[in-house]
């Protein structure tokens, strides 16, 4: 969202034909490895609060606005991404991590193993892992900024049209709407004379005796939700019933 303000008039046009093809792409072909880098220079820096160096903001289409800020602070030595593109556009690469036996030249690939600091001023010689919290307490001293935990979860769709799956505990009663079932009448289990014909669909959609049931609310005639649970919703837990085998009312 920031592009707009960000790009200089003599980037302008570039930039705004790069998004354009950007946008006909999907997150998988934009995010995937192998592919040839592209981006484009906006023309503004971004200044280093740490050492007042100015960094050149250029867009590029594996930076994701789903993942985290939509914004990241490249860092070419280390990141293989990175590495592709800043190799791709001439941007200096700087060795802020320095492999164990690192002579001081040129990487041939980005460095991503732990290390120790160089080329980081007050930080040189940390072993990496210290030096990364080191310029965090930093940043968070100086009021430049502080540590944040970001996520890549999303919505998992969990339900499966087929048979084979626990039941979603749901039922549709015209006057009630969506009901779930009670815990005591848990689990709701499968139906053991559904016919499993070439329909396309769910045998439970066809399965009188398991679709027609009782509202739980109301008492009226209601359907049960034919859909199944993705077999991962029983596989991420099933193993916990190792640890309770003497248990006897499961
Ligand atoms: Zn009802």
């Amino acid at each position: 969202p920031l592009v707009v303000q960000l790009t200089t008039a003599e980037h302008k046009d570039e930039v705004s034909r790069y998004i354009e093809r950007a946008r006909r792409q999907s997150e998988i072909e934009r995010t995937t490895a192998e592919r040839d880098k592209s981006g484009v220079f906006t023309g503004s820096y971004a200044i280093n609060k740490l050492n007042g160096e100015r960094v050149p903001i250029w867009i590029a289409d594996y930076v994701l606005m789903s993942y985290g800020t939509g914004a990241v602070m490249a860092v070419p030595a280390h990141d293989e991404r990175d590495f592709g593109f800043a190799k791709r556009f001439d941007i200096s690469i700087k060795v802020v991590i320095a492999p164990p036996d690192w002579s001081g030249k040129e990487l041939t690939e980005a460095y991503i193993e732990p290390g120790t600091m160089v080329n980081s001023s007050q930080f040189d010689g940390l072993p990496s892992e210290q030096g990364m919290a080191a310029i965090s307490d930093f940043i968070a001293e100086k009021g430049y900024g502080g540590r944040q935990i970001t996520y890549r979860i999303r919505d998992w769709l969990i339900s499966r049209q087929r048979y084979w799956g626990a039941p979603i505990p749901i039922v549709y009663c015209d006057r009630c709407g969506l009901v779930p079932v009670p815990e005591a009448e848990l689990p709701v289990l499968l139906p053991q004379d559904a016919e499993f014909r070439p329909t396309g669909e769910s045998p439970l959609k066809y399965c009188d005796s398991f679709v027609n049931t009782t509202c739980p609310n109301c008492g009226d005639p209601a359907r049960r939700e034919t859909d199944t649970m993705d077999t991962f919703m029983c596989s991420s837990w099933y193993f916990l019933r190792y640890s309770s085998a003497d248990y006897k009312d499961a």
